[in-house]
């Protein structure tokens, strides 16, 4: 059939038996679609209270603030703890999840984030320097932290670690009271978007949050 140019991969007509597809691909064998599976990509902007998961027994889930019809093929692509609110991402491609997850990557998420005590500048170099979790056993990654007033700061995060930016003011004795994630990689979060709201993503924002 290949050597005949009766099939088509994404409009092309493929000859090759090594041609790589997935399962986005467009395959037409003689004019006929055999498979035509769309990708979604959905940006949120999470409220605090909404559980980053697909079922919770107590809690409303993210999906639960969805209204697209193929809700349901979409998973989340980095969790935000229940009390915390913005950006989250959800897809059913899974290479581009694995992709944005992978250490390798270090796509950063950059939260905004409230505390209960002042800041002062021992802070940057201890996010710096990474903090060690005896619990994990293992040192942070370099986090950079930006002071924006006394009791609000920036975080950049290459990794999502359980609870990792409240244990790390934690180490302060300082309370986390308010975190936001506004960006995760080059993308961030739609400001038209308002708590509760999603959107899809544009084809380019697909490819430019890496
Ligand atoms: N760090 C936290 O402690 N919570 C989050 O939701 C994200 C990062």
């Amino acid at each position: 059939m290949l050597a005949q140019n009766r099939v088509q991969v994404d409009g092309i007509v493929a000859q090759d038996a090594d041609t790589i597809i997935d399962t986005f691909s467009k395959i037409m064998l003689d004019g006929q679609v055999l498979q035509a599976n769309a990708a979604y990509y959905i940006m949120l902007n999470k409220p605090v209270g909404v559980v980053s998961a697909t079922r919770d027994s107590q809690h409303k889930t993210v999906l639960d603030l969805l209204d697209y019809p193929f809700k349901n093929q979409l998973h989340i692509v980095g969790r935000l703890d229940l009390n915390s609110s913005g950006l989250v991402l959800l897809t059913n491609d899974s290479r581009w999840s694995e992709r944005l997850t992978l250490p390798e990557q270090k796509v950063a998420k950059r939260y905004l984030v409230t505390l209960e005590n002042k800041l002062h500048q021992a802070y940057i170099s201890a996010f710096a320097n990474g903090m060690y979790f005896a619990f994990e056993d293992l040192t942070t990654k370099p986090a950079k932290l930006t002071i924006v007033t006394d009791y609000q700061a920036e975080v950049e995060l290459i990794e999502g670690r359980y609870h990792q930016i409240k244990r790390m003011f934690g180490r302060f004795r300082n309370q986390v009271i308010g975190l936001h994630r506004f960006a995760i990689g080059h993308l961030p979060l739609d400001s038209a978007l308002a708590l509760g709201q999603s959107r899809q993503l544009s084809a380019a924002e697909v490819t430019a949050i890496f």
